[in-house]
């Protein structure tokens, strides 16, 4: 095939920081004050990637402090004015886009493939969108007003995207915003600030403080002065802040994990439903929270089914992320790599078949291979846990009714997919399905105009629509009754 794309504009880039990042505090570059450095590393090929500051609770305060002085201003200029920033920053990243997505996948280890005709798209879009909702926030909104300094906490799975969903209707509606990124995954974030210094962003509207979760995580969910906390991540660590925060008085939105079901058929049309199968698990290795991650086909069709999905599998290229043909990358580190090993293992001694792709993957990094496991009972822990891999969980069903209920018997409830000819069979399921986004014959579907989200432990609060931008204003008159804690 063609040689792998060239990642020397990106390394030019890193060597230009000496590959060293600071935190982005009050629109300085700012060392942390324990002067400690995390190491980072491309998990392609395991080699030293860049260094990122270690943000304790001193530097969040400082952040935080940043923020709540910006934000007078910020909020009182018009939604014209603010518009102009976030048009400004859409078209530097997309002026940028190819630094962006080259570092996006030397960071994460997902293919160029994605990050360059999705990741970065998606969030440029976004940015454009909320452009357009910072003017419409004069009139279509006038009844709300910013709820002030936005704690954000976001994974390593989309870095640059997660953070475009929660940065752009935070400061299109009038908040400032900290922002900490995943531990290991925070060079687009960087880059973005950059861009904010580019663009004049007024300082202190947008700062950074990368590090632990542990340590700069949690002093941003518990600074006193933070307003809204709005969390991406696992939903044990939903969890932790949620308890944490009771009683603040402070506001959340939390989006959390998910085992979304892939809903099979007799009648869908079989070859859209493997390659919607393959969009649905192997997206991103699979490190997807909306990932289709079980798979419920009828029985009617079961086996020809099972033996076109491991036919595709067999197809799958799995290597060097930066190679522009390959289907998967590496998975993002080492202890993402061993759980994804360690719950395959335990399917395994649960009795599930399982089923391995032997197409070559290279040894110097963290590549799984595509899993399929069949003849899976709902019981099983890996029917019920989100693997966070490329592990398909496969189960039968007989009537319509039975394929709703496995697709409800989760704690879970992102998304889903649908797949008949049958219209009327696809909007008489779709309904019944709990979970934040159905998709019928399609998966993966997002856009800065539909509002993403899930229910029950999948989280709660939305992120994109009109929906979204509910979590980031607040009634006027709530100012009245409610500045004060609960507690
Ligand atoms: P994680 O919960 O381990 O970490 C997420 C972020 O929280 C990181 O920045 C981390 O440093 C921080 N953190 C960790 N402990 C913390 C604490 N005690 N207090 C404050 N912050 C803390 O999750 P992850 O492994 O980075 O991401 C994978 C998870 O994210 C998966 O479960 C996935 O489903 C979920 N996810 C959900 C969505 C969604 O929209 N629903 C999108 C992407 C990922």
């Amino acid at each position: 095939g063609p040689a792998p794309e060239s990642a020397a504009p990106a390394v030019d880039y890193l060597e230009s920081h000496n590959r060293t990042f600071d935190l982005f505090i009050n629109g300085e570059w700012t060392k942390p004050s324990s002067k400690q450095y995390m190491e980072s590393h491309n998990p392609a090929n395991k080699e030293l990637l860049a260094k990122f500051a270690e943000a304790d609770e001193k530097d969040v305060d400082k952040a935080v402090k940043a923020a709540k002085e910006a934000l007078p201003k910020w909020a009182a200029l018009s939604g014209f004015e603010r518009a102009k920033y976030l048009y400004a920053i859409a078209r530097q990243i997309q002026k940028h886009s190819r630094l962006f997505a080259v570092l996006e996948t030397l960071d994460n280890g997902k293919p160029i493939r994605e990050t360059r005709d999705i990741d970065i798209p998606i969030v440029v879009r976004h940015f454009y969108h909320h452009a357009g909702w910072a003017k419409l926030r004069d009139t279509e909104l006038r009844d709300y007003k910013e709820v002030g300094v936005i704690g954000q906490i976001i994974p390593w799975n989309f870095p640059l995207m997660m953070l475009a969903w929660k940065v752009a209707p935070a400061l299109a509606m009038g908040n400032t915003v900290v922002l900490k990124p995943a531990e290991y995954t925070s060079l687009t974030a960087l880059l973005f600030a950059e861009i904010c210094e580019k663009v004049g962003l007024p300082k202190g509207v947008f700062n950074i403080v990368t590090g632990k979760g542990t340590v700069a995580g949690t002093a941003l969910v518990n600074h006193k002065d933070v307003n809204k906390v709005a969390f991406t991540g696992s939903t044990n660590v939903g969890k932790i802040i949620r308890r944490e925060i009771a009683g603040s008085g402070k506001k959340i939105s939390l989006e959390l994990g998910g085992k979304s079901p892939f809903i099979v058929f007799e009648d869908a049309d079989i070859d859209s439903a493997i390659e919607g199968i393959v969009d649905a698990i192997w997206f991103n290795q699979g490190q997807v929270c909306c990932a289709g991650s079980r798979l419920l086909v009828q029985e009617s069709i079961a086996e020809k089914f099972y033996a076109k999905l491991k036919d595709r599998m067999s197809n799958l290229r799995v290597g060097n992320p930066m190679d522009k043909a390959i289907d998967m990358g590496a998975i993002v580190d080492e202890a993402q790599f061993k759980t994804i090993d360690k719950l395959v293992k335990l399917g395994i001694s649960e009795g599930c078949e399982i089923y391995q792709a032997k197409n070559a993957v290279p040894k110097n990094g963290f590549f799984y291979p595509p899993t399929l496991f069949t003849d899976v009972s709902t019981s099983a822990t890996i029917a019920q846990e989100e693997i966070f891999g490329p592990v398909l969980v496969a189960m039968t069903f007989r009537s319509h009714n039975e394929a709703v209920a496995l697709a409800n018997n989760s704690r879970y409830g992102l998304a889903a997919s649908v797949w008949t000819e049958n219209i009327n069979l696809a909007l008489d399921v779709a309904p019944k399905i709990k979970a934040g986004m159905v998709w019928i014959n399609c998966t993966n579907q997002m856009d800065a105009s539909a509002g993403f989200g899930g229910y029950r432990e999948s989280g709660f609060g939305r992120e994109g629509g009109k929906e979204g931008l509910y979590e980031y204003v607040k009634l006027k008159i709530e100012d009245e009754f409610s500045s004060k804690p609960i507690v």
